[in-house]
């Protein structure tokens, strides 16, 4: 029979600064970093691509993401070119990504705010890219780090699960985790550390079955603590 794991999350329980430098350190040795070909909003080579693939992302798998933001910009690449699209040709094209109408309001939107407001040009700062309409902190960050080489580690529903229960960073929202994160993590982690906790989260700190006998942090994890 599969023993039953038990864990309690401790809600705004943090980690001390040792412990936060330990559990790093221990995810780097276990895991093994960045994401090579990565699909969806990662992969993409410029920050407009990245923008509207990580608008595209919201609720989607990163296979229908990727097919979504391909069918696109297979029509238009740019935003002068998809806003001489019609609605039904950008809904048709992310239809897989879902949300597609939803979706193909916020593209518009963010291509006539980057026009009037940027220039054309995708802004670098965090607080003028949350600017453009469905970019908010998670995409924002995503484009900073992907894309400029920012030392900026991004929270998606994976990371900030893994901070959560571990006790690395706590806040309300996934904003509030990652702006708690970032004055906590060592810099040395700022590179790879979103990979690390992604990927933890997706292999051991799984959402409703995580594997905490077999978890290179259970020592240090504040989850698995009973006392
Ligand atoms: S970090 Fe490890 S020990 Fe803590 S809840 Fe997740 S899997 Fe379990």
């Amino acid at each position: 029979m599969t023993q039953k794991i038990v864990i309690h999350e401790r809600h705004g329980a943090l980690l001390d600064a040792e412990e936060v430098g330990t559990v790093f350190r221990l995810l780097s040795e276990n895991l093994p970093g960045r994401t090579h070909n990565a699909k969806g909003p990662k992969g993409q080579r410029t920050p407009f691509r990245s923008a509207i693939a990580c608008l595209l992302s919201a609720q989607s798998r990163d296979a229908n993401t990727a097919k979504a933001t391909e069918a696109l910009f297979a029509l238009a690449d740019t935003p002068e070119t998809i806003l001489e699209l019609g609605d039904d040709e950008i809904r048709e094209a992310i239809r897989p990504a879902g949300l597609y109408n939803m979706k193909t309001k916020r593209i518009r939107a963010l291509c006539e705010t980057l026009l009037v407001e940027f220039g054309g040009t995708v802004p670098r700062t965090r607080a003028e890219l949350m600017r453009l309409p469905g970019i908010g902190r998670k995409c924002a960050d995503i484009v900073m780090h992907f894309v400029f080489d920012e030392a900026v580690i991004a929270v998606d529903t994976h990371v900030e699960r893994v901070c959560r229960r571990t006790g690395l960073a706590q806040g309300v929202n996934a904003g509030k985790i990652a702006e708690n994160l970032a004055g906590r993590a060592p810099d040395w982690a700022l590179d790879e550390g979103h990979f690390w906790l992604i990927q933890h989260g997706k292999r051991t700190c799984i959402a409703r079955a995580p594997k905490c006998p077999s978890c290179p942090v259970e020592r240090h994890c504040l989850a698995r603590r009973t006392a």
